[in-house]
């Protein structure tokens, strides 16, 4: 990757980072009930409500790992290793770094899991 093109992708990291943080913080700034369209109506039940509080937990869990990659990325950007794979240090695919910025591992340690 040449300069230009890096410096787009820290342009759109930064975007991207910028996002998750209002999503993250917005969340958990979020009033507990009866803000949204379509949950006027109260519903009483307790079932459905910790359902609903569970998913957002695991939403917001997504996006704080989401926002880690994110931070990790950038940071490769700095230390100039940006596009080689954090586990093996081989390149990773273009076409991986074009569909998510935000990868930090090649196609076959990232199947591996973490
Ligand atoms: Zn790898």
């Amino acid at each position: 990757m040449d300069a230009p093109e890096l410096a787009e992708v820290e342009r759109l990291l930064r975007e991207r980072q910028e996002a998750l943080t209002t999503r993250i913080t917005g969340m958990a700034a979020a009033p507990e009930r009866g803000s949204g369209i379509g949950f006027g109506k109260r519903i009483g039940d307790g079932t459905t409500e910790a359902v609903r509080r569970l998913t957002e937990v695991g939403v917001g869990g997504s996006l704080e790992l989401s926002q880690a990659r994110v931070a990790r990325a950038l940071e490769k950007l700095d230390e100039g290793t940006y596009g080689l794979c954090d586990r093996c240090g081989e390149p990773i695919a273009e076409a991986r770094l074009k569909a998510a910025p935000e990868s930090v591992l090649c196609i076959a340690c990232a199947r591996l899991g973490r």
